[in-house]
């Protein structure tokens, strides 16, 4: 275990140089204190969970200390948002504060969100709020836990420090962890902006650095764009077998590591529900739920448009290829397993069509359906579950081609059932209503229930004794919140 003053910094982006990011010291903000604290991401940099109640932690990530080692920097690159693109964005309010290793050698970026104007500001105050710092961090955590790659959050830190949304709220600061913070926006940016070496210099760092083994391969750039093409796929076939909905694909959003990232108004589904838009502001539903599909790839083909100096069209294209296929054996081989089955059939795919179907129509609670679903043999469960749906005779005939399914997959106890089903069927998730209430309670200095409902998410598949009233259904009033983008 390390003290916080003995992170160990090697700052390699910053030293990319002035090209790539701007020296900015964070801004304080007033009275900084621990809201909430992940210990699971404290051990990724060998911390003590203990050094988070100190007042230096506070202070450290509250933007009053930095160590000397650190080289806060705001990144800039550019992207496609809601399909249009935006010649500069940049980090208008985080800063990467530097790279840590921890003993086993792996480095973690941290940026600091919230932290304060930057040339890359434009007409936004640099502030982040509470509400929106709290949901990042529950989200990136509860990710992690459920097996979905994901940025993590260390720590929030709240303040008395007022800032404006819709209406006046605290600031607060969301410490974020990535083995990288570079974006499909990075690559766009010195592509658009015409500048071949910088954009060379990008793509070597993201090769050494984060896929040195495509440096083995006949084409590197080309294996590492093939690897980023297979774990987006990847990714995005766990959020849609989870019902995770990110709500701002743009690429400047899009993680060069596939892993999931920049948390705005996103939700999990409750009801099951394909054409959700958790988006407020997407009017058209270009990220609704079903949408990330297509999405995940037309942001694969913004990136390879940017790649285009490095590799060629033909070749950039056949990897684009291999999404939708990916996609596909990705989610499907999680659907099998949400539904308990062992083994493939071809007719696995019309299974789960038809029953998200049934789902869709009736409204039934997509995460309840398949932790029940483990809880009894096929037959009992099925005979349950039942009274959900709306159309009978289809769930019904549903069912039976379930059980017969199951009973041909093998042979095995209601024990194995339920456990291989509970290890991969979450009980907690963080339902907006959730988050809203341990938002609520913060908002008003009471930090115990976003601390309680992150230790129940950071265990999604198992029972927790005493955390009952994050397994159930939403309450009305919490089905169709309306999250405000502002953040
Ligand atoms: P997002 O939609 O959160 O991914 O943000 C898009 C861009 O706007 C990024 O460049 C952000 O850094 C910037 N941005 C968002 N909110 C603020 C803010 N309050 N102050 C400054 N920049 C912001
Ligand atoms: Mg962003």
């Amino acid at each position: 275990m390390k003290a916080l003053d003995e992170l160990t910094f090697d700052n390699r982006f910053a030293r990319l140089g002035d090209a790539f990011s701007t020296h900015v010291l964070p801004e304080p903000l007033d009275a900084p204190r621990l809201v909430v604290a992940s210990d699971a991401a404290m051990a990724l940099l060998d911390l003590d969970p203990a050094v988070a109640e100190t007042p230096v932690f506070a202070e450290l990530f509250g933007g009053h200390k930095l160590w000397a080692e650190a080289e806060p920097r705001a990144m800039v690159y550019s992207g496609h948002q809601f399909g249009g693109y935006t010649p500069q964005l940049g980090d208008g309010r985080g800063l990467l504060l530097g790279e840590v290793y921890n003993q086993v050698g792996e480095h973690w970026d941290l940026h600091l969100k919230g932290a304060g104007m930057t040339p890359y500001s434009r007409m936004g105050d640099g502030r982040a709020v509470l509400r929106s710092s709290i949901r990042e961090f529950l989200a990136s955590e509860a990710l992690h836990a459920l097996g979905i790659p994901s940025s993590r959050a260390l720590c929030v830190i709240g303040s008395d420090t007022p800032v404006w949304r819709e209406k006046q709220e605290r600031g607060a600061m969301v410490l974020r962890l990535a083995h990288s913070h570079i974006r499909f926006g990075h690559f766009e940016y010195f592509y658009y902006t015409k500048k071949p070496e910088q954009q060379a210099e990008l793509a070597e760092h993201v090769l050494n650095l984060h896929y040195p083994e495509c440096r083995e391969q006949p084409e590197p750039y080309l294996a590492m764009f093939r690897e980023i093409v297979e774990r987006n796929a990847e990714m995005i076939a766990k959020w849609q077998a989870y019902g995770f909905c990110h709500g701002v694909m743009n690429t400047d959003n899009m993680s060069i590591l596939g892993i999931t990232f920049d948390f705005g108004p996103f939700a999990f589904l409750d009801d099951f529900d394909a054409h959700f838009i958790c988006n407020h502001s997407d009017h058209e539903g270009r990220y609704s739920f079903s949408n990330q599909v297509p999405i995940g790839q037309w942001n694969l083909s913004a990136l390879a448009q940017a790649l285009t100096p490095f590799i060629s069209v033909d070749a950039l294209k056949e990897a684009l290829g291999l999404y939708l296929p990916l996609y596909q054996a990705h989610y499907l081989d999680l659907m099998r397993r949400r539904l308990g089955l062992t083994t493939a059939e071809d007719d696995d795919q019309p299974l789960v069509e038809r029953l998200l179907k049934l789902m869709q129509n009736s409204g039934v609670d997509y995460t309840l359906f398949f932790r029940r679903l483990g809880d009894e043999s096929a037959a009992l469960a099925v005979a349950r579950l039942r009274d959900d749906f709306v159309d009978l005779a289809g769930f019904d005939a549903w069912a039976e081609q379930y059980k017969a399914r199951v009973a041909r997959d093998g042979d095995y106890s209601q024990e194995q059932r339920r456990e291989r089903m509970h290890a991969v069927n979450p009980l907690y998730i963080l339902r907006n209503y959730l988050a809203q209430n341990a938002i609520a309670a913060a908002e008003s200095g009471d930090y115990s229930e976003v601390r309680r409902l992150h230790e129940a998410l950071s265990k999604p598949f198992e029972e927790q004794p005493g955390m009952e009233q994050y397994a159930q259904r939403p309450p009305d009033w919490g089905k169709h919140l309306e999250i405000s983008c502002s953040s």
